[in-house]
């Protein structure tokens, strides 16, 4: 049968899903500028489909329109290509609409812009689990994983190239059928762009291959996690790299390190944005390399904020590899607003001239009690709920973003909460992963 090309135009929203709707691909042009209808209430459209309390009701008219930079295709053999178009929503006279999550993200690049002059260079690392896998026990980071995933990982890396994005490192991940995905850094927008397009590609090309890819947090209590980890470093207005600084505190640049301040000093006001469902706060938990504790570490895996390694022996000079990692998010986020809140966050601490906090060199996990209220180090919030009431509390974060959006936020989070609160973690874990 005939098939003829259509164009999904989509949004990341709040549940981190990508929802849009489709046109045919011949009615492109009009639709850039047009865009197609939307309504204020999807927003609150949970990860779960059911519609969480929404201050809109049935009112209100908006437009989402297609960006032609923020597009992924991918072809299928005797058939139109599949192709997605991000776009952002906006009011019908044009004007953005202030909860669009790219909307969020351009006002906190232009904060940083306005406070330092500096642009955001960075890149998402992601993990996920390819589903209903066996466990096959001696196939984490072997010959064997990678020979048997081969194809699924040329095909993943030819299309994301097609995608620009430049592909770094495909690999058989520690867990279960578990695999991580890096790639080249991009620039502002266009770095949490291509975290949605890699997610929407991952699934797209485990299915052609008759699989089902998840990206849940974590599979079970006794689970590994999937982290997201934000790699971001600073570049100056002439293209230079700007985080590191051969006589700064940990070797980070005065506005390197007051971004990092920024981050850790108000972490546990936003971990309800890169953290957001009720199973994040099974993975934020000792021992699993994920981030437990709010902490700056210099190389360690399992801190909120680590300096990542820099090699004398790699061709590129150390001022242009030196960057840090935020590894206490998850893709049940909006890649859109885990970084507007890591970059109002970093905006904030340059803001207020914050000192570069010391760097954990000990496993804060196996301190006791004591010698941990000792160090200074505190757990990240160790449940949606308690992420959620520092979220609302705190009015320096909540100044961050449109009058209106904390509300609507918990509001959104509580009603998701909702719907899996009588449920066992196993069983919570496994509601989250059919939905990622
Ligand atoms: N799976 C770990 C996480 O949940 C990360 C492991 C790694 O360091 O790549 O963040
Ligand atoms: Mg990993």
């Amino acid at each position: 049968m005939k098939r003829e090309e259509l164009i999904l135009a989509c949004t990341s929203d709040i549940a981190g899903k990508v929802r849009g709707k489709s046109f045919p691909a011949s009615q492109l042009e009009k639709r850039l500028k047009r865009g197609i209808g939307w309504t204020p209430t999807n927003v609150q459209i949970t990860c779960f489909d059911k519609i969480a309390d929404t201050p809109f009701g049935s009112f209100g008219d908006l437009v989402l329109i297609p960006v032609e930079a923020a597009v992924m295709r991918l072809p299928e053999d005797g058939a139109p290509d599949e192709v997605l178009m991000l776009g952002d929503i906006r009011y019908t006279n044009g004007t953005p609409w202030e909860f669009c999550t790219r909307a969020i993200l351009r006002d906190a690049l232009a904060r940083l812009e306005r406070v330092s002059d500096l642009t955001l260079n960075g890149a998402f690392e992601h993990e996920f689990q390819i589903r209903d896998e066996a466990p096959q026990p001696g196939t984490a980071y072997s010959a064997a994983g990678f020979r048997q995933w081969r194809a699924f990982g040329e095909t993943l890396v030819a299309a994301m190239r097609d995608n620009g994005i430049a592909p770094d490192t495909f690999l058989r991940e520690f867990g279960p059928g578990q695999f991580e995905v890096t790639m080249d850094p991009a620039q502002g927008m266009a770095i949490a762009d291509q975290a949605v397009i890699l997610r929407e590609l991952i699934h797209a090309v485990a299915a052609r291959f008759g699989k089902g890819a998840t990206f849940v947090p974590i599979r079970g209590p006794d689970a590994v996690g999937n982290g997201v980890h934000v790699h971001i470093s600073l570049i100056d207005a002439n293209g230079d790299p700007a985080t590191h600084d051969a006589d700064g505190k940990h070797e980070l640049s005065r506005h390197a390190g007051q971004f990092v301040a920024g981050i850790l000093k108000y972490l546990d006001a936003f971990t309800a944005i890169t953290a957001p469902s009720v199973v994040s706060y099974l993975r934020l938990t000792p021992h699993r390399w994920s981030a437990a504790f709010n902490n700056l570490g210099f190389r360690d895996r399992e801190a909120s904020v680590r300096i990542c390694p820099v090699s004398d022996i790699s061709d590129l000079a150390r001022a242009r590899q030196y960057h840090f990692e935020f590894r206490a998010a998850d893709a049940a986020a909006s890649p859109y607003l885990v970084l507007a809140a890591l970059v109002h966050a970093g905006a904030q601490g340059i803001e207020e001239g914050l000192s570069v906090p010391d760097a954990t060199q000990q496993d804060l996990s196996l301190l006791s009690p004591e010698d941990l209220a000792a160090s200074g180090h505190k757990r990240l919030p160790q449940t949606l709920e308690q992420a959620l009431e520092l979220f609302a509390t705190n009015e320096t974060v909540a100044g961050w973003f449109p009058e209106g959006f904390v509300d609507l936020y918990v509001k959104h989070k509580q009603g998701e909460a909702a719907m899996v609160a009588g449920l066992n973690p196993v069983e919570q874990c496994r509601r989250y992963e059919e939905v990622y």
